[in-house]
């Protein structure tokens, strides 16, 4: 195998003159001389190109960052500033969100089942739009109205068009056996419509759908938006928000569209079916997957002959839980070495009480690796660090972002301290 591509590499990344890697002009060994490993670190010089060139494509406003893919307070700000909006999924990313300074109003809610309070909070806090799941979640609306809770909220229905998305089954949500959204084939989606528009407790301002995630098939979003189309034109409804979703290539062989192909494929049948409501996404992973990379550092390697090397690093399932999850496969690569072959296969694990603990089944690495070495594994901007846990009372990663040489810390490693913060003896 080949030496490490350079396309999945945050943008910044180079070659420094002692030939460390260096992400944002800083050098990886000096960063973990500071911050130790595991540690997540993210060119933020990559995070605001993409999100320009999500906005280039679609519009200001037009472009909801997806929360739930990574966040803290710092990258709320940045997407804020570039003109993103955010997309919460629960109380507690909109509590970050307007922690961050982001106004309400640049906040949308979303999630399959919100509690009352949930719901409460967005209402009071005025945020953009709720983006409305169930029937249920419609009489929860109208108990909140019955007792005074307001403004009328404007609201968005989140439609289920049918269309499968070719991605795996668990973050497949676009296909009508989903807990996600009315469905459109059975009716719902119009009753729902019928209703919002006769309650006086909320404002309809628009449609909803979003098929899945790390979809990377063009044609699926294409389909999507036709369906979209086709229900929301007679509807006449200011916005039409066709959801994230777009794909990364995440090993070697992967190809992804870019966000400007993304937006010409949705925009395009959008314009050909004559929707003349604003057209709005979500993406996610698109905006923050390439722009990290977490370093671990080597502790033990097991080498059974005939049967496999095991390389185990300093995390694990806890910091990067999506290969444990859907069996999804991360590269990985030596810092000191970028440009090295890498013709030993090993499986990487963590150092958690389980087999499963693993964080690429069969990763490529330069055969000269060895205790100590530092490991990265790219394009883990998303859904890693924000599906971490503590497992095995594991204290989580810090985050630092890092541009134009200079690095800045945006979460802290938890303590031990933090591991009894909640834990009233
Ligand atoms: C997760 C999610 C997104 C973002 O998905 P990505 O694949 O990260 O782009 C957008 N909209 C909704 C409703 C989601 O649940």
């Amino acid at each position: 195998m080949t030496a490490i591509s350079r396309k999945l590499l945050p943008d910044t990344a180079a070659v420094g003159h002692d030939g460390m890697l260096e992400i944002g002009g800083c050098s990886v060994e000096e960063l973990v001389e500071e911050y130790g490993t595991p540690l997540f670190v993210y060119d933020e010089a990559h995070l605001r190109a993409r999100c320009r060139e999500a906005v280039a494509a679609f519009g200001p406003d037009r472009v909801i960052y997806a929360t739930k893919a990574f966040l803290c307070r710092a990258m709320a700000r940045l997407a804020h500033d570039e003109g993103l909006l955010l997309d919460v999924a629960t109380g507690g990313e909109l509590h970050v969100a307007l922690a961050a300074g982001v106004p309400a109003s640049a906040c949308t809610l979303h999630g399959n089942n919100k509690s009352g309070a949930e719901l409460r909070e967005a209402i009071e806090a005025e945020v953009r739009y709720i983006v409305v799941d169930s029937f249920d979640e419609l009489d929860r609306l109208d108990v909140l109205a019955a007792t005074g809770v307001g403004p009328t909220p404007r609201v968005v229905l989140r439609i289920t068009p049918g269309v499968h998305a070719h991605t795996h089954e668990f973050i497949a949500t676009g296909q009508d056996d989903s807990k996600f959204g009315f469905n459109l084939a059975n009716g719902d989606a119009l009753r729902a419509v019928d209703r919002a528009r006769r309650s006086d407790s909320v404002e309809l301002v628009g449609v909803h759908c979003h098929i899945g995630s790390n979809v990377f098939d063009a044609s699926s979003f294409a389909k999507a938006a036709e369906v979209m189309a086709d229900f929301a034109v007679p509807l006449d409804l200011p916005e039409l928000i066709l959801g994230g979703g777009l794909g990364v290539a995440y090993l070697e062989n992967e190809e992804a569209p870019s966000i400007a192909q993304w937006g010409s494929v949705l925009l395009d049948a959008c314009a050909a079916l004559g929707v003349r409501s604003r057209v709005s996404v979500e993406p996610g992973r698109a905006i923050v997957a390439a722009a990290a990379l977490t370093v671990y550092t080597v502790g033990t390697i097991k080498e059974i002959p005939d049967l496999r090397t095991y390389v185990a690093v300093d995390g694990g399932m806890s910091d990067n839980p999506r290969p444990v999850l859907y069996g999804s496969g991360y590269e990985s690569f030596l810092p000191r070495a970028l440009d090295a072959e890498r013709e030993l296969t090993v499986r990487l694990v963590g150092k958690h009480c389980e087999s499963g603990d693993v964080l690429a089944f069969a990763a490529q690495v330069p055969s000269d690796i060895a205790v100590g070495d530092l490991l990265a594994m790219p394009v883990t901007g998303a859904y890693g660090h924000s599906m971490g846990s503590n497992y095995n009372k594991i204290t989580r990663p810090p985050v630092v972002f890092v541009a134009d040489g200079e690095h800045r810390l945006v979460v802290r490693r938890e303590t031990y301290a933090d591991l009894l913060a909640t834990d009233l003896g």
